[in-house]
């Protein structure tokens, strides 16, 4: 479906948002024989490359070495004290966010993708405004992604974002996280490891609400006894400047001085300014673009992907819809997207991993669930003496014995989650977990071993 056939547009698609899922659709439509524009505000690569999870990983390893340092005392080594320069973690970060910005123009450029600088305004089904340029298109897609919002506090203003965090001039000294979901618990390990006297501020009960309640709690713990202090059932009611700190009002009435303030309390979808409602495109009233199971709008040429759409806010997610739409659109193979067992890892320190059910939904959807459990002391942590203990869980169904979700809070537990979601894609039963042959000595092999 090239040129010829779909004479009087400019492009056959036209993409608003050079992020995981815009990028993606771009590359493979082109492949495709598909004529693509694609029209960028930013830096190439959205939030992931940019602001979202490749530096936060990157933070996540400096972080982290903060424990290597003090482990490797147990097994002999000494180098004196650790110094840690945020500067050189900053310069070094920076460097890499540049050459995977100039990747992205490449395999762009490479696939014949024309990528237009500016911010884009949908004018009409087919219709695209870009730096006082009309551009036509047989379809328009909205990978527009999303932005992290701010309490509406008094003072808000003196608080970062997670945006702000990536180019801090210098580490506080003492920092806030307002927040419970992944990104506060991410940036709580983070700061807390690089040395700043770190806080957490929750108004729930209990961390990561909307993963296994095990997580939250057992990461709750973990990070406590790193020294993170956590202060659940709060909220922070306004922020004032005093000089060169921060007073955060609290709702229970205390205050807390602080150098930094970050909100990490949700994100929403990029559609300001776009022009969507106009073009008659039905928003969700958190603005997000509501399409059905093939990522089509309201209006039928306009369609959307990623976190604008608001399932799952996860770079494979918008990459996995934006390969499901071309395939739609310019290969003539509708394709939908399984949202099911959907592996997920949380760069905390300790890191977690998840796949599948949580036990509260798997007990909402079924009969008979059976939970296997298991926390316990890591090998390494015998002569490093470190006091961090891992946690592994699987949630069963009893009468097919199929493994509906596996959990866990420990070192690594994302790289052994992925492993874990082939086989519950597969319908692993916990019998065949059994059968598995342990590798031996691993904490993953725990999986494979749980009685209790
Ligand atoms: C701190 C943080 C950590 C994260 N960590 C992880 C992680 O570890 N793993 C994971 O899977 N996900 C993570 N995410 C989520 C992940 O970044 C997003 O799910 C993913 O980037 C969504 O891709 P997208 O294509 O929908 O949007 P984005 O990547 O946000 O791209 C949207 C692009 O559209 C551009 N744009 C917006 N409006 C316009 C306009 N009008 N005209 C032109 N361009 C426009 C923006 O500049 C942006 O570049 C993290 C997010 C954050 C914030």
């Amino acid at each position: 479906m090239t040129g010829g056939g779909m004479a009087g547009y400019d492009y056959d698609l036209i993409t608003i948002g050079g992020g995981s899922g815009g990028v993606r659709a771009s590359r493979m439509s082109a492949s495709f024989g598909a004529r693509v524009a694609l029209i960028e505000a930013g830096p190439l690569g959205g939030t992931c490359v940019n602001v979202g999870c490749i530096p936060k990983k990157l933070f996540s390893y400096a972080a982290d070495y903060a424990a290597d340092f003090n482990d490797a005392g147990g097994y002999g080594w000494s180098a004196g004290s650790a110094q840690f320069d945020w500067k050189t973690l900053l310069v070094n970060k920076d460097r890499e966010i540049s050459r995977l910005n100039g990747v992205y123009a490449r395999l762009l450029q490479d696939a014949g993708v024309n990528v237009i600088a500016g911010r884009a305004r949908v004018a009409g089904p087919h219709t695209v405004e870009v730096g006082g340029r009309t551009l036509t298109g047989k379809h328009v897609l909205v990978a527009t992604g999303g932005h992290a919002v701010k309490p509406d506090i008094p003072g808000a203003e003196l608080g970062i974002t997670s945006d702000q965090a990536f180019h801090l001039d210098v580490l506080p000294l003492r920092a806030v996280l307002v927040g419970g979901g992944y990104i506060a618990v991410e940036f709580a390990s983070i700061f807390n490891g690089l040395g700043v006297e770190t806080t957490l501020v929750h108004r729930g009960e209990r961390l990561l609400r909307g993963f296994d309640d095990d997580l939250g709690t057992v990461l709750a713990e973990e990070l406590a006894q790193q020294g993170v202090t956590l202060l659940l059932n709060e909220t922070v009611s306004a922020l004032t400047r005093d000089g060169g700190k921060l007073q955060v009002a609290l709702g229970s009435a205390r205050t807390l001085e602080t150098d930094l303030v970050m909100f990490a309390t949700g994100r929403r979808p990029n559609v300001a300014g776009l022009g969507l409602d106009a073009a008659g495109v039905a928003l969700a009233k958190n603005g997000a673009v509501q399409v059905d199971d093939f990522y089509c709008s309201s209006v039928p040429s306009i369609h959307a992907v990623g976190d604008v759409i608001d399932r799952v806010q996860l770079t494979p997610v918008a990459i996995a819809e934006a390969m499901a739409l071309v395939r739609t659109l310019f290969k003539g193979e509708p394709a939908k997207l399984d949202y099911r067992n959907i592996a997920t890892a949380v760069f905390s320190h300790p890191h977690i991993g998840t796949v599948g059910l949580t036990e509260a939904e798997a007990r909402g959807r079924h009969a008979a669930v059976d939970v296997y459990k298991t926390r316990f002391r890591p090998l390494k942590a015998t002569l490093s003496g470190a006091v961090g203990r891992v946690f592994m869980k699987l949630v069963v169904e009893r009468d097919t014995d199929r493994v509906l979700g596996a959990h866990m809070v420990g070192a690594e537990a994302g790289e052994i989650i992925q492993g874990i979601a082939v086989a519950l894609n597969c319908g692993a039963t916990k019998a065949q977990f059994d059968a598995t042959v342990g590798i031996h000595p691993t904490t993953a092999e725990e999986f494979v071993t749980l009685r209790a």
